[in-house]
């Protein structure tokens, strides 16, 4: 093993190459890495987990695996939740790095469910995740808009085309975009109850051969962008990327007065001078509070692909006084991505979190768990925002973050 070691130190051999050296034994491998990055940068790597409790499970190998990344699980809620896929109370796996989120989560959890016994209605309004592939054709607008003839009238086998590879993977729509001679298709697709990213690209790529070979155009990239995967976007926000999720709460005047030691009032004015004035001057793309926050907590516990926190971002969250004077919450949450199957839902621990949940695996019919995942997350962004309006119209956000970071929560 040190003679191993040495040569990859020396750059002779690379990292990747080292289960080359191990016969396919993987933990072996990453005890090899270990003992070379030590040797490189003479940091001592005992606090960085070779392997879990359980060992290293073959779904969970990442490239270059020098062991586990460690972050604290906690749970909030529960929270009651009156969907068209999720039903009843449901506890919550979040993980973070930030003292204060969960025990903020708790409180807007409890604010609800001391408001009604329905909890925060949520439903889905339009679902489907996005892939756009870019086409470019000989000539000009003229050729494309040829092309885009083209591709109206002959959906049904680029749809076949498409889907063939998958059991769930199924394209809904295609939507064009054109430059001059290029053309982003923004194709649609169901994914049961996978999030869906790698199927769709496998789809398109299908779909974009089948498309060239008919119309002598070029496919110049698989993902153009208009898709648009990972980055903040107006079109992911008006059309709609993953589920669109709507979700909304009354909480009773008492309850904001005793739970959030504010007013109906206050929190509606915080919320539109942070989240309409504040997010306007400052150019944002979310007009909410913090939905990042308590999505991206959900996401660490559940395996989900970290960087469709950014879509998440995008939330709108709006409030008013009710006829009779309580507090009506609600949450837009244009592009929600998550998935119950696939990625890192398939990981031990995070699994064990999705069945907390009741949502692990596929549903019953397929895209149902996935659907009452997303229903759930919305559900507690709503908590989240309203938790944090009333610690800010209480002026109480310092307050709760010092004690937190003194651990006196
Ligand atoms: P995936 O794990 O690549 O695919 C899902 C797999 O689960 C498929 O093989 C599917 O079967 C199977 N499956 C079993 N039961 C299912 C059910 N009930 N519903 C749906 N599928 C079911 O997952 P993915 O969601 O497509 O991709 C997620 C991964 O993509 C994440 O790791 C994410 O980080 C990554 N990602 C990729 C891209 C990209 O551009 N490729 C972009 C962003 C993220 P079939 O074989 O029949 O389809």
């Amino acid at each position: 093993m040190e003679e191993i070691i040495e040569k990859i130190a020396s750059g002779e051999i690379k990292f990747h190459r080292i289960s080359d050296f191990t016969e396919g034994d993987k933990t072996k491998a990453v005890e090899i890495r270990r003992k070379a990055i030590e040797k490189i940068t003479g940091i001592d790597l005992s606090a960085i987990k070779p392997k879990t409790g359980t060992g290293i499970k073959k779904n969970e190998i990442t490239e270059n695996m020098i062991g586990y990344c460690e972050l604290p699980l906690g749970i909030a809620g529960p929270i009651e939740v009156s969907g068209e896929f999720a039903r009843g109370n449901f506890i919550i796996p979040c993980s973070t790095t930030e003292k204060g989120l969960i025990a903020s989560l708790n409180r807007g959890c409890s604010a609800i469910k001391e408001s009604s016994n329905r909890g925060v209605s949520v439903f889905i309004e339009r679902d489907g995740i996005t892939r756009a592939p870019v086409f470019e054709v000989q000539g000009g607008i003229k050729e494309s808009r040829k092309f885009i003839d083209w591709v109206a009238k002959n959906f049904q086998k680029i749809k076949e085309q498409a889907d063939r590879g998958s059991n769930y993977c199924r394209m809904q729509s295609i939507k064009p975009f054109t430059i001059g001679n290029k053309i982003f298709l923004r194709c649609e697709f169901t994914t049961g109850d996978a999030m869906g990213m790698n199927m769709v690209t496998f789809g398109c790529e299908k779909a974009g051969k089948f498309i060239c070979r008919n119309t002598g155009a070029k496919l110049t990239a698989l993902s153009g962008n208009v898709c648009a995967d990972k980055k903040p976007a107006w079109i992911n926000s008006i059309l709609g990327r993953g589920a669109t999720v709507l979700a909304n709460a009354v909480i009773l005047r008492k309850i904001v007065k005793t739970k959030l030691k504010t007013t109906p009032e206050k929190i509606v004015e915080v919320n539109w001078n942070k989240n309409f004035l504040g997010a306007a001057l400052a150019g944002l793309s979310g007009f909410n509070a913090h939905a990042a926050n308590s999505a991206s907590a959900i996401f660490i516990a559940t395996g989900q692909d970290l960087a469709h926190t950014v879509e998440a971002s995008s939330a709108i969250t709006f409030a008013e006084i009710t006829d009779k004077g309580n507090l009506y919450i609600s949450v837009k949450m244009p592009s929600l991505l998550v998935g119950t199957v696939g990625g890192g839902a398939e990981f031990e621990t995070q699994k064990k979190c999705l069945e907390i949940l009741g949502v692990a695996g596929t549903g019953n019919p397929p895209g149902t768990n996935r659907k009452k995942f997303a229903e759930i997350v919305a559900a507690v962004v709503l908590a989240g925002e309203l938790s944090l309006l009333g610690a800010i119209a209480n002026n109480d956000l310092a307050k709760a973050h010092l004690k937190a970071r003194r651990n006196e929560l």
